[in-house]
C-alpha cells in the first residue's frame, strides 16, 4: 500500500540531488582541484554512499587509463597521417581564403 510512499522518502540516506553535487566535485577531488573542506565533505560522504563511491572508483579508473595511453608514443604511421591531414586542412582553408 504504501509503496510509492517508501520509495520517495529515505531519511537516513543522502538524497539524490546531494549526490549529483558530489558526483559533480568527484572531477574536480581526482584532479586534486578541491578545497580543504570540500574534500573533507565528499570523503565523508564516499565512506557513506555506496554509488558515489563506485562512480569514483570507474572515474579514477578510467583517468589513469586515458593517463596511460596518451603517455605512450604514437605510432609513426600514425602520427605522419595525422600531419598529413592537418596540411590538408590548412591548405583547403588557405584556398577557401583566397
Ligand atoms: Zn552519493
Amino acid at each position: 500500500m504504501n509503496d510509492r510512499h517508501a520509495m520517495t522518502v529515505s531519511s537516513d540516506h543522502p538524497s539524490d540531488a546531494e549526490c549529483a553535487d558530489y558526483l559533480e566535485q568527484i572531477v574536480f577531488f581526482i584532479d586534486n582541484e578541491l578545497g580543504e573542506a570540500d574534500c573533507e565533505a565528499l570523503r565523508k560522504h564516499l565512506e557513506t554512499c555506496n554509488p558515489c563511491l563506485e562512480k569514483y572508483d570507474l572515474q579514477r579508473t578510467m583517468k589513469a587509463v586515458v593517463a596511460r595511453s596518451c603517455a605512450e608514443v604514437a605510432p609513426r604511421e600514425l602520427r605522419d597521417r595525422v600531419m598529413l591531414r592537418l596540411q590538408q586542412v590548412r591548405v583547403e582553408i588557405t584556398t577557401t581564403e583566397a
